[in-house]
């Protein structure tokens, strides 16, 4: 995933898996001189939930003398998260949930400020349940192609699109929880006031029925995907990527789904 003298971004939420990653990549990191890590987190604008997150992110970096950014909503779209959901609740006709807007803008923020720091990857703590709810989610939704996009390296597809990579894809939760409280690391445990209206509740519900049921089930979940991703990617390739007539960054539609979500905000 990674090459000796990579600039890499780490999405840090303050939460355990992003904490855990970043204390491990940190620790990788040192053996490699000319590799660097800088931290960025988005900061949606969450009252009660973000600001705390924020401080534990700094407080983790600042121990181990990593760079920390930050990206807020506020400033890249005009609006906190609060105030973008305030505004959707009063239209009838909006039905994804609060977490669907902010999954599509979060992805993008964390992609603008790696690009700004000259990042040559971004590496998330995606885990092995996030990794197998996500397609699940994908496959609820319809959007089966996206799977083949959610690979945990991503291809250099666009100038402006940061390398993605996710260094934990095959870690279950468990252990990356396990982890943080072993080395006593402290990340953030309160749940985002959002989450429960999330679809990805239900997923992770089959996920965890699944696995306590027949354990191992992610990992075969996993590999499947995996196995037919070519076929999938080769289906993908056909979509073409280009820019945004909005705002510029890299999307595979005429206008970008922030751009979408943007106009739905008003
Ligand atoms: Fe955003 Fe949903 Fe995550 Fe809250 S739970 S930070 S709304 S994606
Ligand atoms: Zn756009």
């Amino acid at each position: 995933m990674f090459e000796f003298d990579d600039r890499i971004a780490i999405g840090v939420s303050g939460g355990k898996d992003s904490t855990s990653l970043l204390h491990i990549l940190a620790k990788i990191e040192r053996e490699y001189p000319k590799a660097s890590l800088v931290a960025i987190t988005v900061d949606e604008g969450i009252k009660g939930y973000r600001d705390e997150a924020l401080k534990i992110a700094a407080e983790n970096c600042r121990k181990l003398g990593i760079e920390h950014v930050t990206i807020s909503f506020k400033k890249l779209f005009g609006y906190t998260f609060d105030q973008m959901v305030s505004r959707l609740k009063r239209k009838a006709d909006v039905k994804q949930t609060p977490c669907a807007f902010c999954g599509v803008m979060r992805r993008k923020a964390l992609n603008i400020a790696a690009r700004d720091i000259k990042a040559d990857k971004l590496a998330t703590a995606h885990t092995l349940d996030d990794e197998t709810q996500t397609i699940l989610l994908n496959i609820f939704h319809g959007d089966v192609l996206r799977i083949a996009k959610e690979k945990p390296v991503t291809d250099e597809v666009h100038p402006k699109l940061v390398r993605r990579i996710k260094p934990f894809c095959e870690v279950p939760e468990k252990e990356t929880a396990l982890y943080a409280y072993v080395k006593g690391i402290k990340f953030q445990n309160t749940p985002c006031p959002y989450a429960s209206e999330a679809l990805r509740n239900d997923a992770r519900m089959i996920v965890d029925m699944m696995e306590e049921k027949h354990p191992g089930i992610m990992f075969t979940i996993f590999n499947s995907i995996e196995r037919i991703r070519p076929a999938l990617e080769e289906l993908a390739r056909e979509e073409g990527l280009g820019e945004c007539i909005e705002c510029g960054e890299p999307s595979t539609d005429r206008v970008c789904r922030t751009c979408q979500m943007r106009r739905l905000i008003g």
